[in-house]
């Protein structure tokens, strides 16, 4: 049985988040009536000039400064003629041989759990164009019509090496490229508005063989879920016909998310099909090192610097580091927790750390999956100072994890009830409702030994289990004090009382 080798590479689409297109001063703005915000050099009338949005190139240059690449002190817009009905010019403006971003990498985290490791994607390229107009199949009388609001939008056109060695990969490399892009502000990431779309070119060759296979090119994934069944079934397909004695001809194909299947769009063209050469209308784009220093200047941290800081910092896992950089609003929370969970005097420690990122992880994050994508990331229910400020409470032992996460879910349903409006409860309320419902955890000894005492006296078959061997009959002891002090009563010190009475 040959052992097979699953090679990928990846093309984006990153749509730019700037107000007007790329060569003219029309609005990008999403969701218009058709052809309202096509003028005439997007609608290609004759004797319009395209004139370079600059803000475009700041995109391109904040990318390459992000991935550590080169920005090209020169770069060339090309044309790339082909026919096509929602393409007015005849030709898309696109750069070919000099790109404006060249090489670069993103390190990104694959897999989860404790199975995950780190892996290094290199980047062959990144450059500016402008994207084209969309045909619209709805019924219009029976025929198609044309909408040219996008034509000319900017797009970024992110292409990797062929460094990913399966869909898992593919999938993890995609998120981090969207995370990046909104990070960095760049792109606003919508998929379903087709902001962000991802082409996988994939082959197969028997493990160990040195060439790659040929690959086939499947266009517009729009959502990681696609692209990973996409990729999955792509392999399976391709590996089977090998297998069956037929030969893989390069192509690319459509993934129909209903059937699950692949299926050929066109045989692959060639860049020579294309005719390209610069566009006679542009002068070749040229960044000075002043420019670049200016887009650098207003940059923040960068996801992995943040990512490094936060293992070294608060002495995180590589993982937990990774979920706290999924973007940057949930980075500032958690560091904004952990300041206001200090307790006075308290320099920030790896006990503390964990626990803040404990609950941002799996309580906040939660919250925030429930909401769906859509739920825009800076909406927390409750602020980073109220969680926290309950967390502090907690740690001095004023209230028991349980109430915590009681008025933690208190005050985020009521951000709920008010669409998120403004956050659930604040630091104050926390402390209030503590005092008015009498919250407050029971840390006097004397009080918790009476408890004890009046469990071990009601509860001898417990006891004569537990001193007969059965570590479980301890538990269920510490189970009736929560119960009878009604689950304020410290844990640790009724586990320590407890100890102290039944060795005695
Ligand atoms: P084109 O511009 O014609 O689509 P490129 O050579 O620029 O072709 O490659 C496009 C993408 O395909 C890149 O991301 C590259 O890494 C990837 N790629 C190239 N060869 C292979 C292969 N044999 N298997 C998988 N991916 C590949
Ligand atoms: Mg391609």
């Amino acid at each position: 049985m040959t052992q097979w080798e699953v090679v990928i590479g990846i093309e984006t689409h990153a749509q730019l988040a700037t107000v007007s297109k790329i060569f003219s001063g029309a609005s990008t703005a999403f969701g218009a009536e058709p052809n309202t915000q096509a003028c005439a050099v997007d609608l290609a009338l004759p004797g319009v000039l395209p004139v370079l949005n600059r803000k475009a190139v700041d995109c391109a240059i904040r990318f390459g400064l992000a991935i550590g690449a080169r920005v090209a002190e020169k770069s060339v817009f090309e044309r790339k003629n082909y026919f096509y009905p929602d393409l007015p010019k005849g030709y898309q403006i696109s750069q070919f041989e000099l790109p404006v971003v060249q090489g670069g990498s993103l390190t990104v985290q694959v897999g989860s759990g404790d199975k995950t490791y780190e892996k290094t994607i290199n980047l062959t390229r990144a450059h500016l164009e402008e994207d084209a107009g969309k045909s619209l199949h709805e019924d219009f009388h029976g025929k198609s019509g044309i909408d040219l609001n996008r034509a000319g939008t900017p797009l970024l056109e992110i292409v990797t090496e062929p460094d990913m060695r399966s869909s898992d990969e593919a999938v993890a490399y995609a998120r981090a490229l969207h995370a990046l892009v909104r990070w960095i502000g760049i792109c606003d990431g919508n998929m379903q508005e087709g902001s962000f779309r991802c082409d996988a070119n994939v082959s197969v060759r028997p493990k160990g063989q040195a060439e790659f296979g040929t690959r086939r090119e499947i266009k517009n994934l729009n959502s990681f879920r696609f692209l990973k069944e996409a990729i999955d079934y792509e392999v399976h397909w391709q590996i089977n016909e090998i297998e069956e004695g037929r030969k893989i001809r390069q192509a690319t194909v459509l993934f129909d998310p209903d059937s699950g299947e692949t299926r050929m769009m066109r045989s692959k063209e060639d860049a020579h099909d294309y005719r390209y050469f610069p566009d006679p209308d542009l002068l070749p784009l040229v960044i000075s090192s002043e420019w670049i220093g200016e887009v650098k200047e207003d940059m923040w941290e960068l996801p992995n610097d943040r990512k490094s800081r936060f293992e070294r910092e608060y002495g995180l896992s590589s993982y937990d580091a990774s979920l706290l950089n999924t973007n940057y609003d949930i980075g500032n929370y958690f560091e904004g927790v952990v300041l206001h969970a200090l307790v006075s005097g308290e320099r920030i420690g790896t006990e503390l750390s964990k626990l803040a990122a404990n609950w941002v992880i799996n309580e906040v994050s939660a919250k925030m999956n429930q909401e769906g994508d859509g739920h825009p990331m800076w909406k927390f229910g409750v602020s980073s100072e109220t969680l926290g400020h309950l967390l502090r409470r907690m740690r001095e032992g004023v209230i028991g994890a349980k109430t915590a996460k009681e008025l933690f879910t208190e005050f985020w349903e009521e951000a709920r009830a008010n669409n998120y409006a403004h956050h659930g409860g604040h630091p104050g309320k926390v402390d209030e409702l503590v005092e008015t419902r009498g919250l407050k955890q029971i840390s006097d000894t004397g009080a918790i030994e009476a408890l004890v005492d009046e469990v071990l006296t009601a509860n001898p078959g417990n006891v004569a289990e537990f001193k007969a061997g059965k570590e479980k009959a301890f538990n269920a002891l510490v189970g009736q004090v929560m119960k009878v002090a009604k689950g304020k009563a410290n844990p640790q010190q009724v586990n320590e009382l407890l100890k102290k009475k039944l060795a005695g």
